[in-house]
């Protein structure tokens, strides 16, 4: 049985599907979806529209509760959500679950704001006069969600902007959308009113065009490539939809000279190669110091050899396959190109069948300003680059138009401070892999990585919520 968009409150057999395949297993069909237009997007923007003045009335408390009994069920159905998620996006299935989990503990903790005081009181200059300011929803949102978190970008979109009383449209990515499917199915579960939210799976430019379209959609958040997010924009430009856009990164990761090389080893290795590298905050460029250039290289090389490639669902795999063939075809195009621009390869470089895996790959040799050490991959691949001192290593670090993480290895707290300071990007780590930040904290990227405000932490109830000043002659 193919599984439905959930619009105004309902389950819809879809009228088109796709099947999606198991990117371990490419004969293996894992689930069959909707294959959804602009029809579909209108009809769940206007089913949004219509429950948004009961939805904005509804107590913040007892949205909140909804969200804790969402968090529940997700802890409840952890075993089976991680295991689907593994199959569908190809997710080792150890992060699978911390990634189910993170999703549980981000409804938490956006319920833990209704607790919270929801606006402030000001002095006034006017005689018996209070001014005060409150946090209002905006109306209809649209979150457009990628394949790589199939569970949290929706859950750190979706639990902001309901618990502010926001109604929603969601659509994931068609290479990845039970992690949302999941979501509406815990949110139905515990409670959340019809239409409050709606799902929609299917290509973005139809969707796109229908938000282009649509008079209800207040705000639009927006997480994937450079390429897509930007299109968005510039179909959005004509009207005044507040947009937030989270892009792609090519995070640098510095080790320093008086870092401890085998933990840096370890650390970069994660960092680049955990999932194939399919995070946005995944290290793509390893910048190492000239005096430990060749001892680095070594414990990276051995830290590399170290890592399972292999099925998602077994617990020492932490190398599953990239999402599909084409993206399987796109890294290796990279690699191609890198060796033609004077790369050599130190590890991997080769496809692994069947399914679409991919050797984890250490190039040295090219220049920071080659393209392979410019774009976005997207797949287990990593440049190295050597510099003489920490000016120069956060030169290379910031010369691309990227910023989004980055991290350095390093146990001098001069060296770190500099770093902090003096990298571009939205995220910075000492002694940390690129990848991974706690929900409580914005989340966002700088330059070509990101657009509007932050994600998650307090910063996400600035995009979800309006500012509304009363001024009460009392
Ligand atoms: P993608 O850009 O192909 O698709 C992302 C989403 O946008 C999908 O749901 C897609 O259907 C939709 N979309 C595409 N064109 C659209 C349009 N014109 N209108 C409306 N929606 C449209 O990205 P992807 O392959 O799913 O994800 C990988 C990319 O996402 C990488 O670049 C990665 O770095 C980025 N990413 C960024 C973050 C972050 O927080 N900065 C997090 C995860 C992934």
């Amino acid at each position: 049985m193919p599984i439905g968009n959930l619009i105004a409150g309902r389950w819809q057999p879809p009228e088109r599907t796709y099947v999606r395949k198991n990117p371990s297993r490419p004969e293996e069909v894992v689930a069959e979806y909707p294959l959804s237009g602009k029809p579909e997007a209108m009809a769940a923007l206007r089913a949004a529209a219509a429950a948004f003045p009961r939805w904005r009335q509804t107590p913040p408390i007892e949205r909140a509760r909804i969200l804790q009994r969402a968090a529940r069920f997700l802890y409840e159905h952890l075993e089976t959500i991680a295991r689907d998620l593994s199959v569908e996006v190809g997710k080792p299935i150890f992060e699978a679950r911390a990634e189910v989990c993170r999703a549980a503990e981000i409804f938490e903790y956006y319920a833990a704001w209704a607790w919270q005081p929801q606006g402030f009181l000001l002095a006034s200059a006017r005689p018996a006069t209070e001014l005060r300011a409150r946090r209002v929803p905006l109306g209809v949102v649209a979150l457009i969600t990628p394949w790589n978190f199939p569970i949290a970008i929706p859950a750190w979109k979706l639990a902001p902007a309901l618990l502010l009383g926001n109604t929603v449209v969601l659509k994931p990515s068609t290479l990845g959308p039970c992690g949302a499917f999941h979501l509406a199915r815990a949110l139905e579960a515990a409670g959340l009113p019809p239409a409050v939210l709606n799902l929609v799976i299917g290509p973005g430019a139809p969707f796109g065009e229908a938000l282009a379209e649509a008079e209800e959609v207040r705000a639009v958040s927006f997480t994937g490539s450079v390429e897509a997010g930007l299109r968005l924009k510039a179909m959005l430009a004509h009207r005044p939809v507040r947009l937030q856009l989270e892009l792609g990164g090519k995070n640098p990761f510095v080790v320093w000279e008086d870092a401890d090389l085998a933990e840096a080893a370890r650390l970069a290795a994660e960092g680049a190669f955990f999932y194939a590298g399919q995070k946005c905050t995944a290290t793509s460029r390893i910048i190492v110091h000239i005096k430990i250039y060749e001892e680095f290289r070594d414990a990276l090389l051995e830290a590399t050899r170290r890592l399972k490639v292999g099925d998602p669902l077994d617990e020492a795999t932490r190398v599953g396959p990239l999402i599909d063939a084409a993206a399987r075809e796109n890294v290796q195009r990279w690699v191609k190109r890198g060796l033609e621009d004077g790369g050599r390869i130190l590890i991997g470089g080769q496809p692994v069948d069947p399914g679409y895996f991919y050797q984890p790959t250490v190039l040295e040799g090219v220049p920071p300003s080659a393209p392979i050490a410019q774009e976005e991959i997207f797949g287990p691949v990593v440049t190295l680059h050597p510099a003489s001192d920490l000016r120069e290593a956060i030169a290379i670090a910031n010369a691309t138009r990227y910023g989004l993480s980055a991290s350095i290895a390093t146990r001098r707290l001069d060296v770190a401070e500099a770093f902090l300071n003096g990298v571009e990007a939205g995220i910075v780590h000492v002694n940390q892999p690129t990848a991974g930040i706690e929900y409580q904290a914005p989340f966002g990227g700088v330059k070509d990585s990101g657009y509007g405000p932050k994600e998650q932490g307090w910063s996400a109830l600035d995009f979800y919520g309006d500012w509304k000043t009363l001024v009460v002659r009392v």
